[in-house]
């Protein structure tokens, strides 16, 4: 019988699977972790499991955070008549890096990719469209991705945002085309938000 592998390459296998990482820096960190009193194996250990039991999604916004509404939807300061809508919560990261935007996000949780058997119901665009209803938002922001695949779903929450009256605004053509908004810099997105106009 093969006996399971040992955690050595268990953990070198795992660090292979995250982005960017490859076969050696996998074992280079593997190694790392396990060098003197594995304090830093054991601190890894702990916040990894935090992130795997105890981040869930904002019950307002999807950002992802550890208690019922996020950080964000909890500051009165924030503006939560203004929605800026994106496709990721690394894209709400994007946002708050620039640090001069003061309303509220609504996270999508990916694009429409037909091609990856993404459509509008693994989306949050219902809850966004109840959001609206609700009242008190005057302006949505459409900030996903300038790509074919984020203009396609901008346009389907254009559309579904319509019947509501709300004022609907897309990003400036700023950004480079076909690119993400992770990999936009500070200034770009700050030209691209400033610049927004009505969709
Ligand atoms: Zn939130």
């Amino acid at each position: 019988m093969e006996s399971a592998p040992g955690a050595i390459p268990r953990v070198i296998q795992e660090f292979c699977k995250l982005p960017g990482i490859g076969p050696k820096t996998a074992e280079r960190l593997t190694h790392f972790l396990m060098a003197g009193d594995r304090t830093h194996a054991r601190t890894l250990a702990d916040a990894l499991h935090d992130l795997a039991e105890k981040i869930r999604p904002c019950g307002q916004c999807f950002n992802l955070t550890e208690g019922e509404l996020c950080p964000i939807c909890r500051d009165p300061k924030r503006d939560s008549a203004v929605i800026c809508v994106v496709e990721y919560p690394r894209d709400l990261a994007s946002f708050e890096r620039m640090g001069s935007y003061r309303g509220v996000y609504h996270v999508l949780n990916g694009r429409l990719a037909p091609l990856e058997n993404v459509g509008p119901d693994q989306l949050t665009l219902d809850a966004l469209v109840r959001r609206v209803r609700a009242g008190g938002v005057n302006e949505v922001i459409l900030a996903t991705s300038p790509t074919l695949e984020g203009d396609g779903t901008a346009l389907l929450a254009s559309n579904l945002l319509s019947a509501t009256g709300v004022k609907i605004t897309r990003l400036a053509r700023g950004l480079p085309s076909g690119s993400s908004l992770e990999l936009a810099n500070t200034q770009m997105l700050a030209d691209a938000l400033e610049g927004r106009r009505t969709f």
